[in-house]
């Protein structure tokens, strides 16, 4: 009998659920919530998460975990418990080691840097968060501290986000992917053939674009039986147990890619969420593994499926059926160049797949010079321009369209975005092997038929929760390490083709 194991699972489930009732607040906190709620939803949620850190960190918790620990020992290491216990015990040893001073003056900072931010961004001067975003990356600094002795002070930072993943590594493929896509995106422009996307900047009826929406992420296999879509100003994707994984989107009246995109993006996201096992429900295990791996996920249905040309000689006649008098007279063939239509823009989150990871690496660069102090942030929006000219090779007109754009920093985020590329290189290795495993894969996706497809990422990913770590997980499924080529080769491929390069 393993006693200590399920006091551990009676703790951490308890844990569990205040993350979960937190997160239901928070989802209706960015869907219902009338603005008159915002303070008092504020305290709850707060009262929530301190909760349920202070029970994780406990005397308790850690009494039982390493009771648990000594009974794991001999247990088969691809067990859940033994899993559990590795993946509690390497949470627990982070989290004891931050302050609650700590804690409490990240967040009073985070909170302020926010408005500080809005403002700033809406009047376009960077010095109205600059002094806000000089204590976040001194809190940041210290935070790593917490941590040393380490390969470099970004990698305690990183490792929040991506577990077990280095600077290091990220610099590396980084390393590898930037000149070819600069490479890429300069070929492209010297082409000189722009593609015209007029008509999917047209006026579509929100309601068709929501059923048409609704309809794709059924086909793709999101279980509206475990989830709900409802409009969120920002979309996302969360959950409350395996049973009910909630996803967002939002409409753009007169853009077709803005909610056909975005909820695909984020039905990936939910589909990752469903599709782990339900044993591991109300443990620390019952999530995706990572940032990078979650947005394999959601960038893989996004854009490897829902911007292929297989994914639209199925689907596209229905589309047309729902919007015939906009695009009922537009060829299959123009339309899968019009949504993959490359442009060098200021704003990472409408970027194309070709320009999208040089807006990244240009945040991880200046990043890391910020955390390794070779960067002040009163020099930021100065190398912001100069990067953005470097890499994208355009400068930003003012502070709102460049350093001032996302919200991440104000959140004290720093360490998230290379997430975003990381996901798109794994999502590239897995498709490799996905299409090795599957040879009739795009057949079958021209078909409409996407089960095939959703079994192999079930077996090979989702159901494993947050088991493994994402480089394990990675090699599990693919045999390989982390790798830009896949990826590389995919965009050099897909957009020599639509361009003639
Ligand atoms: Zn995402």
């Amino acid at each position: 009998m393993a006693k200590s194991l399920d006091h551990l699972k009676e703790l951490l489930g308890v844990v569990s659920d205040l993350g979960s009732a937190a997160a239901v607040l928070g989802w209706d906190q960015q869907t219902y919530m009338p603005p008159g709620g915002a303070g008092s939803r504020a305290m709850q949620l707060a009262t929530l998460s301190r909760l349920a850190h202070t029970k994780f960190v406990s005397k308790e918790l850690g009494e039982a975990l390493e009771l648990a620990k000594a009974e794991a020992e001999g247990m088969d290491p691809e067990s859940d418990e033994f899993c559990l216990v590795r993946k509690t015990d390497r949470d627990y040893q982070k989290e004891v080691k931050v302050p609650s001073e700590w804690v409490g003056e990240f967040s009073r900072v985070t909170a302020l840097a926010h408005q500080d931010w809005e403002k700033a961004r809406a009047e376009s001067n960077f010095s109205l968060f600059e002094p806000r975003l000089e204590k976040i990356v001194s809190l940041r600094r210290e935070y790593a501290s917490f941590f040393a002795p380490y390969d470099h002070v970004y990698d305690p930072l990183l490792d929040d986000f991506e577990p077990g993943m280095k600077a290091a590594d990220v610099k590396s493929v980084f390393d590898t992917l930037r000149p070819r896509l600069i490479a890429l995106v300069q070929a492209i422009a010297e082409r000189g053939k722009p593609i015209d996307d007029a008509p999917l900047h047209q006026s579509f009826d929100e309601k068709k674009q929501w059923d048409f929406g609704v309809e794709v992420a059924k086909a793709i296999g999101y279980d509206f039986n475990r989830g709900r879509q409802d409009k969120a100003a920002h979309p996302f994707t969360t959950g409350f147990g395996t049973g009910d994984i909630r996803i967002t989107t939002r409409f753009d009246p007169e853009f077709l890619n803005t909610a056909l995109f975005g909820t695909m993006h984020e039905a990936g996201h939910a589909m990752y969420e469903q599709g782990v096992d339900p044993k591991l429900d109300r443990t620390p295990l019952a999530t995706g593994t990572s940032l990078g791996m979650h947005e394999s996920q959601s960038r893989m249905w996004e854009n490897l499926v829902g911007r292929s040309k297989e994914f639209w000689s199925a689907t596209f006649p229905r589309l047309q059926e729902f919007f015939p008098d906009q695009l009922g007279e537009t060829d299959l063939g123009d339309f899968y160049r019009m949504i993959n239509k490359v442009e060098r823009s200021l704003i990472r989150v409408e970027a194309d797949e070709a320009t999208y990871d040089l807006h990244i690496m240009l945040r991880f660069e200046l990043e890391i010079s910020l955390m390794d102090g070779s960067l002040a942030v009163k020099d930021l929006p100065h190398a912001w321009n100069k990067k953005s000219e470097e890499f994208l090779g355009i400068t930003p007109p003012d502070d709102a369209d460049g350093v001032l754009q996302d919200i991440h920093w104000s959140g004290g985020m720093i360490g998230y975005f290379p997430t975003y590329s990381l996901g798109n290189l794994i999502a590239a290795q897995l498709w490799n092997k996905i299409n090795d495993d599957i040879p009739e894969l795009e057949k079958k996706i021209a078909k409409a038929e996407f089960g095939d497809l959703l079994a192999w990422l079930q077996k090979n990913i989702h159901r494993h929760g947050a088991k493994y770590e994402p480089l394990d997980l990675l090699k599990r499924a693919t045999g390989q390490s982390l790798d830009a080529e896949p990826y590389l080769q995919y965009l050099e491929r897909k957009f020599g083709e639509i361009y003639e390069l």
